[in-house]
């Protein structure tokens, strides 16, 4: 298979409402959509997830284009492949780093090769699940009252779990309002964005009390050590998220203890060779794993729920629909969750199974650059 032509654009994307966790506030999502040309004429989509500004992880958008317009998209017209699982370490060649830039080739070049292929992503990974479970994630709030109100929507649409974002002074009285109101009975989890620091082990093991799913990332990006003293003495799993950019990052976790779940999304892993090896590497070591969001487009959702069909994610994943969090979209259809809170994967239909809306992708652009 080889590319023939590469289109990049900056799109940007208003969200209904600014989303706020430990690393800042985001209120329009910049995102970078590439769409790749075979030469046998066949369009594959990929989205660079990455955020604008450097909080959650070093990569940004800025960045991400800049490794793509520079060293990436170069390379990736340059080459040919039989098999998209080949891609990761054409790329990963000469190239350290850059993650999310890299998932957005990536992801493209296996909707491709789906397409190619006239399978749909799901199937051609390996995906069975018809459909996946979904589950809320809740920015911080400036009340418990506040957060209840949001809850309470987000039950009533039957969301399947319940994430809440945490940090210091804001933790305890929002999680024991939520158990007060909704009883023990439902799926409730914590993330934390490293909000924590190493005075605040007893502090933290407090959290025990609330039964939750887990508690991600308390602690620093690049801290295990941290991770694994606080799991030795909660009995709340810690899952990690910001800490686990490869899968040699999750053996570390795995080895150390420093987590006993696995937030994975493919942006941050490099893309979909990354996140099946991972998948594989939990489902050996019976690490239970789910599918994280970046509050992506209704085209990086479709990747997210084709991997979530793969039988090793066992949890529900961040898989809102995007049209609850963005003013408008870029897919022709968009992802629709049932009440029972669950999307179906489309099986049915070739690659990542959404439509372009054409007209509403070039109402978002900011910048086009075409390559060859
Ligand atoms: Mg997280």
């Amino acid at each position: 298979m080889k590319i023939s032509a590469i289109e990049l654009r900056e799109i940007h994307l208003p969200l209904r409402a600014p989303f706020r966790t430990n690393h800042g506030t985001i209120g329009d999502r910049r995102l970078l959509i590439v769409e790749l040309q075979s030469e046998d004429k066949i369009t594959g989509w990929g989205e660079c997830s990455a955020l604008a500004w450097p909080g959650y992880l070093p990569e940004t958008i800025d960045g991400s284009l800049l490794a793509l317009q520079k060293w990436l998209i170069p390379k990736m017209l340059e080459i040919e492949f039989q098999h998209p699982a080949e891609v990761a370490a054409i790329l990963d060649n000469h190239v350290r780093g850059w993650e999310f830039a890299k998932a957005a080739l990536q992801s493209a070049a296996w909707d491709l090769a789906a397409k190619a292929a006239a399978k749909s992503l799901a199937e051609f990974i390996g995906g069975q699940r018809k459909n996946v479970d979904v589950g809320l994630v809740l920015g911080l709030q400036d009340s418990p009252q506040k957060l209840l109100e949001k809850a309470r929507a987000g039950i009533a649409a039957g969301y399947r779990r319940i994430k809440i974002k945490i940090k210091p002074g804001h933790d305890l009285e929002y999680l024991q309002a939520l158990r007060q109101e909704f009883g023990d009975d439902f799926d409730l989890a914590a993330d934390a964005n490293s909000a924590y620091w190493l005075d605040h082990f007893e502090h933290l093991q407090k959290l025990d009390a609330f039964n939750l799913n887990f508690l991600e990332q308390p602690f620093g990006w690049q801290d295990h050590i941290s991770h694994a003293k606080l799991q030795k003495l909660i009995t709340t799993p810690v899952c990690l998220d910001e800490s686990l950019r490869s899968l040699d990052d999750c053996r570390t976790m795995f080895a150390l203890n420093s987590g006993r779940v696995i937030n994975l999304k493919p942006g941050r892993v490099g893309g979909i060779k990354a996140t099946l090896d991972i998948h594989n590497f939990c489902r050996k070591n019976k690490l239970p794993l789910w599918c994280g969001g970046m509050l992506e487009s209704g085209i990086g959702r479709a990747v997210n729920i084709a991997l979530a069909s793969l039988p090793g994610f066992s949890l529900p994943g961040d898989l809102t629909p995007p049209d609850r969090y963005l003013q408008s979209d870029i897919i022709a259809t968009p992802w629709h969750m049932d009440a029972q809170g669950q999307i179906a994967v489309p099986h049915d239909r070739p690659g990542i199974g959404v439509q372009i809306d054409r007209d509403s992708l070039e109402k978002v652009t900011l910048t086009t650059w075409r390559f060859r």
